[in-house]
């Protein structure tokens, strides 16, 4: 069997495009920073699945000192590529809050209606604090306000995939962003 190699991937066309080394480099500053404001604390992230799990996963390594993981997953009501602020918890947290360091990690926030859920969510577990990780962020399509706390890139309205985002579920092994042209997907 032929083993999958880089000539696999072919970056979309659109205007967003992310390397890996720009990527690692700044998943290296957020895992120090977030090393940095919460030292001595009981540092617990929650990677929010599917999109995270690229990011979750590096981002950790990246971040030297003690700390727990959690995993939580929700869908949005609404089309595919549009979320309609009405969101469902898919699966729970199976670990306590109560007293911990929460860092909250987020593939993207777009119009911030998932993340306003989520922060809501946790609020209500008795959590020390909450802090917010995106990869991405989309200011120009914000519909409520969200606290983005640790950001890796703020990005322009293009519909974007790879490291861990997906289109249709594929794609999501790509190990860089990149963007469609045009019209997203409906
Ligand atoms: P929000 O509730 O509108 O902020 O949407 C958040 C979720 O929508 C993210 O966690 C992603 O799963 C998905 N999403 C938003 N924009 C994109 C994109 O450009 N590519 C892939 N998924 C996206």
């Amino acid at each position: 069997m032929n083993e999958p190699t880089m000539s696999a991937f072919v970056a979309g066309p659109g205007p967003v495009q992310l390397g890996q080394e720009a990527i690692a480099a700044r998943v290296r500053e957020l895992g120090a920073a977030i090393a940095r404001d919460h030292a001595g604390q009981p540092l617990h992230l929650i990677c929010v699945l599917n999109g995270a799990f690229l990011f979750m996963a590096d981002l950790v390594r990246a971040i030297e000192a003690p700390l727990t993981v959690d995993f939580i997953s929700v869908s949005s009501y609404g089309s595919r590529t549009e979320s309609s602020g009405e969101v469902r918890l898919v699966k729970d947290l199976d670990q306590s809050l109560k007293g911990k360091s929460v860092v909250l990690v987020e593939d993207i926030v777009d119009t911030g209606l998932t993340m306003r859920y989520l922060l809501q969510y946790l609020e209500g577990r008795g959590p020390r604090s909450v802090k917010v990780a995106a990869l991405l962020s989309k200011p120009s399509r914000r519909v409520v306000e969200v606290p983005v706390d640790y950001l890796g890139f703020e990005i322009e309205d293009a519909f974007v995939y790879g490291y861990g985002l997906d289109v249709d579920h594929l794609y999501r092994n790509w190990p860089f962003v990149t963007s469609l042209a045009g019209e997203r997907p409906a």
